[in-house]
């Protein structure tokens, strides 16, 4: 379903800065047309889809005959709709990677009627000529984002369409079922039953199960695109900056000798074996006396509660036993996974060291030394279980997704819940009306113009 006389876009498509070529891609039914306008060398409008043709973009000519200016050497590629990006005309334009050249190009096109596309806007229209659904749609941004292989993984199955396909199949039977009860509507009085009860009851529960399982995904998912937020607590003094440090391999924590020096939060990352952990250093555990160091250890707690995954880092130089035990008391009670490292093992106190040994949860290291941190990463690694993912199982990464998911797992629960008390067919029409609205919402059967506003300005310009 091509929009004809769509008004013809253009913008950088390529990282925007001084590179070896930049590429500008321009969509629009009259792209060839305008584009063939200022090249010189072949006639663009008779060539095939998909080649690609050397010459040059020049100025208009002047009024008095003169010839134009030669803006640069370029190499046009053609997609004749619907075989494109967009499934409409699109022509990129390699040309030379300078600014400069890509600005005059550009106000070349902009001279010529065509205007700059909008954040998303080639995807956009993809999506609104039928070239993807919402959700494939939105794994463009999140492909061209991923900078794991484990995220680019579940972008690329993503936009391939593994999750939609699932959604809208489900979505299909449904629909079956909820035309059938409508039906009965309009019988009215008559009280005829089209839609057997029992066999909506085991669709319901099928598409349960399904929902739910991929509502679940979602917790994976977010760790896959957006990588674990990780607390080191401990008390201060206890090695927690060192460890940053030898986490990240380089000084952007301030070391010091003074207890409770580290007062600011300095987010990092490392990314192991795919999954990405992000480090929000803490400035101590417990409640002081001291002002500005009180704040911190509230905010500590807040960062706490918001992570993943805390490491509680003890001193096994000058920690008591009892500290220790109470600090893992506390943990337990917050409810966060937490991993447990005893540090500064080169120097220990032989009395703690005998009685942690036979916690076997317990990993002693010297952040110092950066001695035994391979353990720990092992350890954080396997805090987070990938292993669904490698089987290929479909993972939600993208939070609209969850919401829907939960969204139509709510008016699921309500349609089960309605057949299993024998309501009636006009509310039971209206829950199954809702699990079919958040259900298209996913893939973009049902949009408003607010929601695709909102999920393509989140794009950047060219894509
Ligand atoms: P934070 O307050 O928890 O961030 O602690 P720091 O990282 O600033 O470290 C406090 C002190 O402990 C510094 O003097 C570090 O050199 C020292 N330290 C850190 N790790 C080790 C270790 O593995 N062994 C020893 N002996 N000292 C360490």
């Amino acid at each position: 379903m091509q929009i004809p006389n769509q008004e013809t876009i253009i913008a950088l498509s390529t990282a925007p800065g001084v590179g070896a070529i930049a590429v500008i891609r321009l969509s629009g039914t009259e792209s060839i047309r305008i584009v063939n306008g200022v090249f010189h060398g072949k006639n663009l409008n008779v060539q095939k889809s998909h080649t690609a043709h050397f010459g040059t973009i020049r100025e208009d000519d002047s009024e008095d005959g003169k010839q134009g200016r030669i803006i640069d050497e370029v190499l046009v590629t053609l997609f004749i709709a619907p075989r494109s990006f967009t499934k409409e005309n699109v022509v990129e334009i390699s040309c030379h990677g300078s600014p400069f050249i890509v600005q005059q190009i550009i106000k070349l096109f902009l001279k010529k009627g065509v205007r700059l596309a909008k954040p998303g806007e080639f995807t956009q229209r993809a999506f609104l000529n039928g070239k993807f659904d919402l959700a494939q749609a939105e794994a463009v941004a999140d492909l061209i984002n991923a900078d794991t292989e484990a995220a680019h993984r579940a972008a690329l199955n993503q936009m391939r369409g593994g999750f939609s396909d699932q959604i809208k199949q489900l979505r299909q039977e449904l629909i079956h079922f909820a035309s059938m009860i409508e039906l009965e509507l309009d019988f009215g009085e008559e009280d005829v039953e089209f839609a057997d009860r029992q066999d909506l009851k085991d669709l319901v529960a099928k598409l349960l199960s399904v929902i739910t399982l991929l509502a679940n995904s979602f917790d994976l998912g977010n760790v896959i695109k957006n990588g674990v937020p990780t607390v080191i607590a401990g008390k201060p003094n206890a090695g927690k900056s060192t460890l940053l440090n030898a986490l990240l391999n380089e000084e952007k924590a301030i070391v010091s000798d003074i207890a409770g020096t580290t007062r600011d939060f300095i987010e990092d990352e490392i990314n192991l074996e795919g999954v990405v952990f992000r480090f929000i250093d803490t400035a101590g555990l417990r409640e002081t006396e001291d002002k500005v160091e009180a704040i911190g250890v509230s905010r500590t707690r807040e960062k706490m509660k918001q992570a993943s995954l805390i490491i509680y880092l003890f001193d096994m130089k000058n920690d008591s036993l009892v500290e220790i035990h109470r600090d893992i008391n506390m943990l337990e009670n917050l409810g966060v996974p937490f991993i447990k490292v005893g540090n500064k093992v080169d120097e220990a106190q032989p009395e703690l060291y005998e009685p942690l040994k036979k916690d076997n949860d317990v990993l002693f290291i010297s952040a110092i030394n950066k001695e035994n941190l391979e353990a720990l990463k092992n350890k954080l690694v396997e805090t987070v279980n990938l292993d669904n993912f490698k089987t290929g199982d479909t993972v939600v990464t993208n939070i609209r997704h969850y919401d829907n998911l939960i969204q139509t797992q709510n008016a699921l629960i309500a349609v089960m819940q309605g057949l299993d008390s024998d309501i009636t067919g006009d509310f039971l029409a209206m829950d199954i009306r809702q699990a079919l609205h958040y259900l298209g919402e996913i893939t973009g059967e049902i949009t408003t113009d607010d929601l695709l506003a909102n999920i393509f300005s989140k794009f950047c310009i060219g894509k």
